[in-house]
């Protein structure tokens, strides 16, 4: 089967080594498996990407050594794809609009009845539900939530095979835990008429990603993934999550983790190898 993989980052900010790591990782492996390296711009949330951050990414992986075919793939560019996928899901009955803010689902969480405090699973707090009994008026401009309970009665058995050294193997999805560990998804931001979850699973099939590999932290999202491919009719690549690189007390790199920046690096003399050393390849 052929390989194809992506390094799809945000530019929300400066590339540091744990992308470094995640790029170089999944470039290497496409090269051994003479598959294809693709880059993808995260670019949806318009609040906080900037196009100096984009010119930084090519710039960065350009002195990584990294190559990759033309042209990247834009996720601002595929607006009308995900409002269509929003479609599919709605017309299926599988999505609502849900009005509450975030002091609404705390307060709904602690309320005495439910005498538990919120929970949290891979897209933050798990939403208790409040709008999902609501008729449903016009949904644009709205933050629209999936019926998970329901998307995954229209499923059968979710599994995704994992090559990554954590938890490699098939992982099966038991339907019942997957409603609790991660509730009513928001797929569409009110902001964005998207989400990140939409988004990538649209852009994997759409870029016919047959391996993603990214870091540990996004292994629970997986779930959702895999569920929204099922829902779309979407194939379910196989993943790959890397452990993640850390500084010096074991906290993950964030983008304002300027000091790691790569282009720091790169104007302090430091060389692609001397990179690749750091991250560990
Ligand atoms: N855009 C995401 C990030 O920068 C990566 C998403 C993914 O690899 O699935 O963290």
């Amino acid at each position: 089967m052929a390989f194809v993989t992506r390094f799809a980052p945000s530019p929300t900010g400066p590339l540091h080594l744990g992308h470094a790591y995640s790029a170089l990782l999944a470039h290497g492996m496409a090269q051994a498996a003479d598959g294809t390296f693709l880059l993808r711009i995260e670019d949806i949330d318009r609040g906080r990407c900037r196009p100096e951050w984009e010119a930084q990414i090519y710039e960065d992986l350009g002195w990584l050594g990294l190559t990759w075919p033309l042209p990247v793939m834009r996720q601002s560019d595929r607006l009308a794809s995900y409002s269509a996928a929003l479609d599919a899901l709605w017309a299926q009955g599988l999505v609502y609009a849900c009005t509450c803010t975030r002091r609404d689902i705390e307060a709904a969480m602690s309320a005495p009845q439910e005498g538990a405090a919120p929970q949290f699973g891979p897209d933050g707090m798990i939403y208790p539900g409040t709008c999902r009994a609501t008729p449903n008026g016009p949904r644009m401009g709205e933050v629209l939530r999936l019926n998970t309970a329901s998307a995954l009665e229209s499923v059968g058995h979710l599994n995704f095979l994992e090559t990554g050294p954590r938890y490699a193997g098939h992982i099966a999805l038991a339907n019942k835990d997957l409603l609790a560990s991660i509730g009513d998804i928001v797929i569409a931001r009110r902001d964005m008429a998207t989400s990140y979850h939409l988004s990538v699973v649209l852009d994997d099939a759409a870029q016919s990603i047959t391996h993603v590999v990214r870091g540990e932290d996004l292994f629970e999202a997986t779930a959702i993934h895999v569920l929204l491919q099922r829902l779309l009719g979407l194939p379910t690549p196989d993943y790959h999550h890397h452990g993640l690189i850390r500084d010096d007390q074991g906290k993950r790199l964030a983008k304002r983790d300027d000091a790691r920046a790569l282009s720091k690096y790169r104007a302090e003399g430091y060389s692609p190898a001397d990179i690749r050393g750091m991250v560990g390849l």
